[in-house]
């Protein structure tokens, strides 16, 4: 039934798909100048249209860019809150799944559902709400006026302008869980060398045992928002009997256009790297955050 919606926007290639590949000179581009043209392109009256649609608790973690309801990022303008809307552009209620059944079932039969966090209403203001991949191409609209859901081929912008470490660029300065590293790790010093050259060679560095002891220690999983993207790990719902996973560790973000039968494409941030990934496994009835994308 929704087989139009396909068309314009599946780009059908995952060559795209490589985060790196782009020079890095872009990021000469500041987000203070890109703040201030922004600034420069709104009126009052739309900022005060997002105001309505999003809670006024904002997150006191993110940097300045967490003030504006916008930000420019190559030429793109994206929003800097997830979606947080309980209804469609044409003022029909977006179903609220509470339970595990009621999120399944709304998967199993397409339709369009949304839900908070372990259904706590206190992930708001910070996470907006989960949304299955129904909602995202309803007909009705879920994007407000002015807006869209990203095609995967707008997010691939985003990320190849973005360029080197683009994940970091994107996750917001505070929010992520830390993570330790250290303790027994593989050598570095012999771990590319063939086993010939390990048979001939001895390595000092761990006497051969392939394994040297390194002093743990605890990194940050937030990024810098460089690019002012805000973003947070706000986890996902699983669509298989409705499971809450992943918050402070992932934020996923769905994308418009389908991969295939059961899945759509998204993006994903990881508080262990500075990568956005674009999984293949984005099931149609998991719960996402959602971005819009001005039109
Ligand atoms: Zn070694």
């Amino acid at each position: 039934m929704a087989a139009v919606f396909y068309t314009s926007c599946s780009n059908g290639g995952s060559s795209e798909s490589s985060p790196q590949n782009e020079s890095s000179k872009r990021d000469e581009s500041s987000p203070q100048n890109e703040s201030s043209k922004r600034d420069e392109l709104f009126t009052q009256n739309q900022s005060s249209k997002l105001d309505e649609l999003f809670s006024q608790n904002q997150s006191s973690t993110q940097n300045v860019s967490s003030n504006l309801d916008e930000v420019t990022i190559g030429n793109q303008v994206w929003m800097t809150k997830n979606l947080n809307v309980d209804k469609f552009r044409n003022g029909d209620p977006i179903p609220q799944a509470k339970t595990d059944a009621e999120w399944e079932a709304a998967g199993k039969n397409k339709q369009s559902a949304w839900c908070y966090y372990n259904n706590d209403p206190a992930n708001e203001s910070k996470y907006g709400k989960l949304y299955n991949w129904y909602a995202v191409i309803d007909a009705r609209g879920l994007a407000p006026e002015g807006y869209h859901i990203p095609t995967d081929k707008e997010w691939t912008i985003l990320v190849n302008y973005l360029g080197n470490d683009a994940g970091t660029k994107m996750k917001s300065k505070g929010g992520w869980n830390s993570y330790t590293s250290g303790g027994d790790e593989t050598c570095p010093n012999c771990v590319d060398w063939s086993a010939e050259y390990r048979s001939k060679v001895p390595c000092h560095t761990c006497k051969d045992r392939r394994r040297v002891s390194v002093p743990t220690q605890t990194n940050t999983g937030n990024g810098t928002n460089a690019c002012g993207f805000s973003g947070l790990p706000g986890g996902h719902r699983g669509y298989y009997f409705g499971p809450f996973l992943d918050i402070g560790k992932y934020g996923y973000w769905w994308s418009f256009t389908e991969d295939d039968e059961l899945d759509a494409w998204y993006r994903d941030l990881y508080f262990r790297d500075g990568y956005v990934r674009r999984p293949y496994d984005g099931q149609k009835g998991n719960g996402l955050s959602v971005r819009c994308l001005r039109d």
